[in-house]
Parts: structure tokens; sequence; C-alpha cells
């Protein structure tokens, strides 16, 4: 399966799956212009705008106007409000499995500060499992187990660190979103134990979303 990051972090994330998935869209228009040309589907996690740049998911739609869109109800409003078409979106609803084409589609919860999703891919031809999600505080409310794939948020590096950090800002009276971080992200050690449980012997993963300084 080719895949290519984009991007993967707070300051954007794009990533295409086997040349014409996208999943988020929270870069520039130049930054995806080059794979435009086999993109068909994209896939929309979040509203924060390191995952979702409306102005880049507009152009990107008037220019190859058969791509589209999937996501959750709660971001269809903003997306007809910035003029993308009805009929260009398909809604998801959580936990439950869609046939688009070459792929079967399955929403599943991410633990976050607004409404999330991570996504459970198969691509149709070849039976190949991909699990894909970041922006979520914790992971042990889902199973995919033995997929092919998994790209999964290892945001920073250990509770014990982030408690560290967190402890010091506040000693030094200085305001700190750490906190924040700490709830609406995964850290790599509790991401590694889940992909212990889950992952197969041949299958592949990524850390994807991790974080960059303070
Ligand atoms: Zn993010
Ligand atoms: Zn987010």
């Amino acid at each position: 399966m080719k895949y290519q990051i984009i991007s993967s972090s707070s300051k954007g994330n794009c990533y295409i799956y086997n040349q014409d998935l996208m999943v988020d869209i929270g870069v520039a228009f130049n930054k995806i212009k080059p794979y435009l040309n086999n993109v068909k589907l994209i896939l929309l996690t979040h509203r924060h705008s390191d995952h979702l740049n409306i102005k880049t998911l507009k152009k990107t739609l008037y220019e190859s106007p058969n791509v589209k869109v999937a996501c959750g109800r709660f971001l269809v409003k903003q997306l007809v409000d910035n003029g993308i078409e009805k009929s260009s979106i398909y809604v998801l609803e959580l936990d439950k499995t869609y046939d688009l084409g070459k792929y079967i589609i399955t929403p599943v919860m991410a633990i976050h500060d607004v409404p999330n999703f991570g996504y459970k891919i198969i691509i149709k031809k070849d039976n190949y499992k991909i699990f894909h999600i970041t922006d979520t505080g914790s992971l042990s409310h889902i199973e995919a187990k033995d997929y092919n794939w998994y790209s999964v948020e290892g945001n920073y590096e250990s509770n014990e660190e982030m408690e560290r950090r967190i402890v010091e800002a506040k000693k030094k009276g200085e305001y700190t979103y750490l906190q924040r971080a700490k709830e609406n992200h995964m850290c790599q050690i509790d991401t590694l134990n889940w992909l212990d449980k889950n992952k197969g012997v041949d299958s592949k993963y990524i850390l994807i979303h991790q974080h960059e300084g303070d």
C-alpha cells in the first residue's frame, strides 16, 4: 500500500493512502496540488484547523469537482455554510459501515474536545485494512485487531513526562495548555501498548501527529 504524509503535527495534517484516498486537509492548497490528479475521496476527522483548512478544501473541490468528501454530521453545516455542495458530501454516522466505491469505511469515536472521528478503512480490492486516528485522549474503547496498517497518534512521550512539565509550569506560575493536551491527545507509551494488543505479526504502523515544541 502506497501512502504519503503531506503533513502530520499540530501545524497541519494531511495523509494520502493508496494514492486516491486523502484523510484530512489541514494544509495549504499548494501542498496538495501535486496529488490532486489522483485523489477521489477525502475523509475528514474534525473541525480543528490543523485538520481542516476550509479554503484548501473549497479550492480542491473547485479544481476537481468529482472529488467526494466524507465526514461526520457534525461537520456538514460548516462545509455547506462555506459553499461546499451537499451533493459532494457523504454524511457518516459513528460505528456504521459504508461502502464507498473502492473502500469500506467505518468511523470510530475519538476522545477530543470537539466531535472527532477515527477511521477503519478497508481497500476492497485486496482486503487491505487501515486504521487511522489522531487527536484522541484514549484508545482503550477501540478494538482494531490484525490490521495491515495503523496510523495512530503518539502526541507526547509519556504521562509522567507530561505531569512533570505541568508541575514545572505551575511552579513558575506559567499558563500551560499541557493539561488540555494530555486529555485530548495520546501519549506514545499508551499508543504502543494499544498497538501491542491489536497489531498482528505482519502489521505495519506509524505514530502520527507528534508534538512539536510547546
Ligand atoms: Zn490535531
Ligand atoms: Zn484537534
